[in-house]
């Protein structure tokens, strides 16, 4: 039978975690789907419905919240809830696929707690608090005021590294790849069995 597993990956924003999880997609022999996370913030640039995320109002959110649909949920940053549905993993693991996550450090380890044996937990961290904001400047997506409140996040999120499976360095990009790629393949090779 398909023992689908958990692969978490977590980090301040702007660490490059989410190009490694794309990275991680491309790669057929991991054998993984993207959660997609439901949120109630505000759709940006070329982001794409129930492929980037599952944009909802938050008084639709919220009605989720009361259900128990969700199987972690968080109000990241003030009034934009993100959380991962009980389905969207369910989804997954019927198409044979083990689920990925990009998800905030709180979501990570809550998921993290609720299914220890089948979850792999990767904290990305990057060079430095500076850097993080040189990062997310370049990346003009967000105004100035969410980049700082991005910033001041970073610091509480960073203490909570040693709490994770392993830590990958985002230094040169590259190598943060070939590592992310052999830790995820190792644990996904190991629990085979199990
Ligand atoms: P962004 O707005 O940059 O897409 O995401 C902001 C933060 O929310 C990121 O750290 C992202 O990983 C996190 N996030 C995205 N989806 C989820 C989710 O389902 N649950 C939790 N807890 N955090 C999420």
């Amino acid at each position: 039978m398909f023992n689908g597993k958990l692969i978490v990956f977590s980090a301040p924003s702007g660490s490059g975690k989410t190009t490694i999880v794309k990275h991680l997609l491309k790669q057929e022999a991991l054998n993984l789907a993207f959660s997609i996370s439901a949120t109630s913030r505000e759709k940006r640039g070329d982001e794409i419905e129930g492929k980037d995320y599952y944009f909802l109002s938050t008084e639709n959110f919220k009605k989720h919240i009361k259900r128990s649909d969700f199987l972690e949920w968080e109000e990241v940053y003030r009034d934009n809830f993100y959380g991962t549905l009980k389905k969207e993993v369910e989804r997954i693991w019927a198409m044979g696929k083990h689920v990925i996550f990009d998800i905030d450090v709180s979501g990570g380890l809550r998921i993290k707690k609720k299914f220890p044996e089948k979850t792999l937990a990767v904290f990305v961290k990057p060079p430095s608090i500076d850097e993080l904001k040189i990062r997310l400047k370049k990346r003009q997506t967000e105004s100035e005021d969410k980049i700082n409140m991005r910033i001041s996040k970073a610091s509480a999120e960073l203490a909570t590294a040693p709490l994770f499976d392993c830590i990958i360095e985002n230094e040169v990009l590259d190598n943060a790849k070939k590592e992310a790629y052999s830790k995820v393949l190792k644990f996904i090779e190991s629990q085979k069995i199990k």
